[in-house]
């Protein structure tokens, strides 16, 4: 069994550990688990430890664990503390930290049980996520994958939209044209949102037929590899009145804006504020009610956010969005998003398709 890109990783975070006094780290986040063993299997509870690891999971995955792990393996039956508890016990672990913003109540109980008389359980959340933020030329490649995928696909499907079309039909092409082109499905339930309901930033996609003049918010990803993408683009259907183009071209003003100013060792709110500039001037400030970006990866949303309180920096290799939006009630909400990668220099946008207003 390979270990590659998985053993340099638990050695970084064991780095982490000693720097917070931590003797070991109780991972239950799966996409954590994955990071940091290959484990691709939706239960599990992975030890790291002095440079050591241990993942429980359960009988149905006792093939697939081996397969896909060099870990040392424990299967067994009932709550996965159970089966990590006896370890620490047994280790003479002191300070286990454990994932506090992603631990259920009844885990924790129940793991308080288990170790409660030997090791002090110490909240280090965020700990993986912070490594995993920035991310290795092979992960990028992954995105960059998924990324190309998605726009293909929306490519595929975007010639067909026609008046008369429902939002939920049009999404359900989105997520089979990406099946079909090799991912694993959507990253996120895609969302086809079409005239005033455009102006719900997280629109739930309809039963909605699309309407003969209206805007036509597509926000789409792809998950290949375990890796996501995440693209929004609008289109419209026949000729848009002038306050629509307005509000398009401030928007896109916007991104652009965003996008010049995304940078290694920029201020994570640095970049949202360069959107918000340009939409303030315009009196769209108060339009636009959510975050610039977030960072993606093996989840579809995690660190960094792009939002206004953000103190953390960027760094090379970070994958972010960068997606401001204005949506005005009973009108429509228009919103560009592209995958970028943050360098030393700016950033590279992996998003291939045209920001053109798609008139259709
Ligand atoms: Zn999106
Ligand atoms: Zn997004």
């Amino acid at each position: 069994m390979d270990d590659g890109e998985f053993a340099p990783r638990r050695r970084l975070l064991a780095e982490r550990m000693a720097e917070l006094g931590l003797d070991a780290m109780l991972v239950s986040a799966l996409p954590n688990i994955r990071y940091l063993s290959g484990f691709t299997g939706s239960n599990g509870l992975l030890l790291i430890y002095g440079g050591e690891a241990v993942l429980a999971t359960d009988p149905r995955y006792a093939t697939q664990v081996r397969q896909e792990t060099a870990c040392r393996v424990v299967v067994k039956r009932g709550a996965m503390v159970r089966a990590i508890g006896p370890v620490i016990r047994k280790l003479g672990l002191r300070a286990v930290g454990f994932e506090a913003s992603r631990m259920d109540v009844a885990t924790f109980h129940a793991l308080s049980k288990e170790v409660a008389s030997h090791a002090a359980l110490k909240p280090a959340a965020g700990l993986v996520e912070r490594i995993r933020a920035v991310k290795s030329p092979e992960e990028v490649e992954r995105i960059r994958r998924a990324v190309r995928l998605c726009s293909a696909a929306f490519n595929d499907v975007v010639r067909r939209v026609r008046p008369g079309i429902r939002e939920l039909e049009l999404a359900a092409e989105l997520d089979y044209r990406m099946r079909k082109r090799g991912a694993e499905g959507p990253a996120f339930e895609t969302i086809v949102a079409s005239g005033a309901r455009s102006a719900l930033p997280h629109a739930r996609t309809s039963p909605k037929p699309i309407g003969r003049r209206e805007l036509l918010l597509i926000d789409v990803g792809a998950q290949l590899n375990g890796y996501s993408s995440d693209m929004t683009r609008m289109l419209h259907l026949g000729r848009p009145a002038a306050e629509t183009r307005r509000l398009y071209r401030v928007v896109l003003e916007a991104q652009r804006a965003a996008l010049d100013s995304v940078r290694a060792g920029v201020v994570a709110s640095q970049v949202d504020r360069s959107a918000r500039r340009v939409l303030q001037a315009q009196g769209l400030g108060p339009r636009f009610a959510h975050s610039t970006g977030h960072g993606l990866g093996l989840e579809i949303h995690e660190p960094p956010r792009l939002g206004r309180r953000e103190t953390a920096r960027l760094e090379a290799g970070m994958v972010v969005t960068v997606e401001p939006g204005a949506y005005i009630e009973g009108f429509g909400g228009i919103r560009i998003e592209d995958t970028v990668l943050v360098t030393s220099k700016g950033c590279e946008i992996l998003t291939p398709t045209s920001k053109e207003l798609m008139v259709v």
